[in-house]
């Protein structure tokens, strides 16, 4: 990619959170990721190029320092970041403006600094040689908190018994984010136990809000609806589907009906969520256990009765195990959090120099990563220690909000690397993205809303008698 012979016809638009706007690249697998603002910011708030500049390396630096080592080196893609001409970003801008959600629009992208993060297009399998006439499926998973909530500084007995994101559903749902309540649960997503896993996908597909997108050969063929109110079409994407589960052989002569395509799909993505991470390895993975608290939240569709059956305990080096490793690191809970969040300022008060030191708002270097691993583990009333569990909870935070890519396409029987199904095959990989820093100065804004939400819930599910 030649950065100075940039030509806003060679990229096209490819999706959007909160934060970036992301574009993908025509003929080659790449992407650009791109902030955006607010619309309303006015010129004088608005980052400078300098500072925008700076972000985007902080954030490559914190996916580089601190998220990989944590995450593991193969899930993580921090990327590199560059300077585009501002004459490209502009066209750019206008041209992907008309495909961009309404419910999205509410933030304009950066089309001032000339910054950018170029990443993998991860919905893309580079190696995938076109032997095949089927593109690649990409399965991208925003999983949310998957443990509940075991500190002695918890406040409500109801966060011990049901989860954040199930809780969190009453509120948004109340606030009008939402017009129907999902019925996943993180907790059965994180549980290991594969009938458990495939009731949390199911929810998914049936209900995906922001959790859920699949791409086709890198382009978008099921997510939710721009309009809250109407259904996903779970029939197209049986028909996406149907060529890549249609055994020649079968027991259906290629004619499964759309339940059983289903069925398969789901359980691709619970194989490879339950792997190593690619294709090639095999054998019996090791279990661990890594939830102290009660591992089922009490306002998940899962039968409760069921509950005992099966294997618990996700396989060590799965993705799923990586990720909620780094969410335990918020072992205080928000509760215990604040605290500690006003002891620092407390001393940046006092001492506002000491800012830098204590690398509140970055750099995220090695030596940040030093403070996260090191923290001492017993509250000595020392400034160090209470830093030392605010960048830990920070940490934890970016772990519940990133996504997991599972790309896959079928492969030919003789390929070493494959998912060994029953039939038919697959290839794979799993990757983690949206790794930024959560920022220091929101921690009271998430002990706020953490009161709202747990109060909106005893309110709306404890009916007075
Ligand atoms: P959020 O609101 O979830 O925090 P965000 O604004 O931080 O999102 P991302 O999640 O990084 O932005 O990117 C937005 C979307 O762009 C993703 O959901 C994903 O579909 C797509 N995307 C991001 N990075 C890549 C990539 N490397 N390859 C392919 N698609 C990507
Ligand atoms: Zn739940
Ligand atoms: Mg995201
Ligand atoms: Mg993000």
């Amino acid at each position: 990619m030649e950065l100075d012979k940039m030509d806003e016809n060679d990229w096209k638009y490819h999706g959007e959170g909160n934060k970036s706007l992301v574009v993908s690249h025509l003929q080659h697998c790449r992407v650009l990721r791109l902030l955006k603002f607010p619309s309303e910011d006015s010129a004088h708030t608005r980052q400078t190029a300098e500072q925008a500049f700076r972000h985007i390396l902080n954030i490559v630096d914190y996916s580089k320092y601190v998220m990989k080592p944590l995450l593991g080196e193969k899930y993580v893609h921090s990327g590199e970041v560059v300077k585009l001409p501002l004459d490209f970003v502009r066209q750019l801008s206008l041209k992907v403006q008309q495909e961009r959600p309404e419910l999205r629009c509410d933030k304009v992208m950066d089309t001032f600094s000339g910054c950018g993060l170029c990443l993998p297009n991860l919905t893309q399998l580079p190696l995938h040689h076109l032997r095949d006439h089927r593109p690649p499926i990409c399965v991208e998973i925003k999983p949310k908190c998957g443990f509940l909530p075991f500190s002695r500084h918890i406040t409500k007995e109801c966060k011990r018994k049901v989860c954040r994101f199930c809780m969190h559903q009453h509120y948004k749902l109340a606030n009008g984010k939402w017009k129907r309540l999902s019925r996943y649960c993180p907790l059965d997503l994180f549980s290991g136990s594969k009938q458990r896993m495939y009731v949390a996908l199911k929810n998914l597909l049936e209900e995906p809000q922001n959790n859920l997108k699949i791409f086709k050969g890198g382009e978008l063929i099921f997510s939710c609806k721009d309009d809250a109110k109407q259904q996903p079409e779970l029939n197209d994407l049986i028909q996406h589907l149907r060529p890549y589960f249609s055994h020649s052989n079968g027991l259906y002569n290629g004619h499964q009906p759309g339940k059983a395509i289903l069925n398969e799909f789901i359980q691709v993505i619970c194989s490879a969520l339950l792997s190593g991470g690619d294709s090639n390895r095999s054998g019996e993975p090791r279990k661990v256990h890594l939830s102290e608290s009660r591992p089922h939240c009490e306002a998940s569709p899962f039968p409760r009765d069921l509950l005992r059956n099966g294997n618990h305990g996700l396989p060590k080096d799965s993705v799923l195990a990586k990720i909620l490793q780094v969410q335990m690191l918020d072992n205080l809970d928000i509760e215990g959090i604040y605290p500690l969040y006003k002891r620092v300022e407390q001393y940046l008060e006092e001492f506002p120099k000491e800012r830098n030191r204590l690398q509140i708002d970055g750099p995220y270097n090695e030596s940040f990563m030093d403070k996260v691993k090191n923290c001492p583990t017993e509250d000595d009333g020392s400034v160090e220690y209470a830093v030392g569990k605010v960048h830990q909870y920070r940490v934890a935070m970016t772990a519940k909000d990133c996504s997991v890519m599972i790309t896959f396409a079928p492969c030919e029987e003789d390929e070493e690397q494959q998912l060994k199904l029953e039939k038919p095959r697959f290839t794979y990989s799993i990757s983690i993205l949206d790794l930024d820093p959560k920022p220091y100065e929101g921690i009271p804004h998430q002990y706020k809303l953490d009161t709202k939400i747990v109060n909106y819930y005893l309110r709306s599910t404890q009916a007075p008698p």
